[in-house]
């Protein structure tokens, strides 16, 4: 039962941690509408506009580009785009 508790406590501060995250973008942005109601930037980022096939929001999931944080984690473990890792490199 505690084991529950603890699990969703910290679901519950992951939530309040990126609203919070989110709101000081849409703050240092200006974005007025969306401060009036925060708790909608715990599904959704403050600059996404809302559209899923949005090329200027979602251009990698789109285009089938690997993301930022993809692109990161090849170089770092030096694989080449299609998961096979090469330690030559
Ligand atoms: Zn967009």
């Amino acid at each position: 039962m505690s084991d529950d508790r603890t699990k969703r406590a910290s679901r519950r501060s992951r939530t309040d941690t990126a609203i919070e995250r989110q709101k000081r973008i849409a703050k240092a942005l200006g974005m007025s509408h969306v401060l009036d109601q925060p708790h909608r930037l715990a599904k959704h980022h403050a600059l996404d506009c809302g559209n899923p096939q949005c090329l200027v929001c979602h251009s990698e999931k789109v285009f089938g580009n690997p993301t930022l944080q993809e692109r990161k984690f090849i170089e770092s473990h030096k694989m080449d785009n299609f998961g096979s890792c090469n330690p030559d490199q």
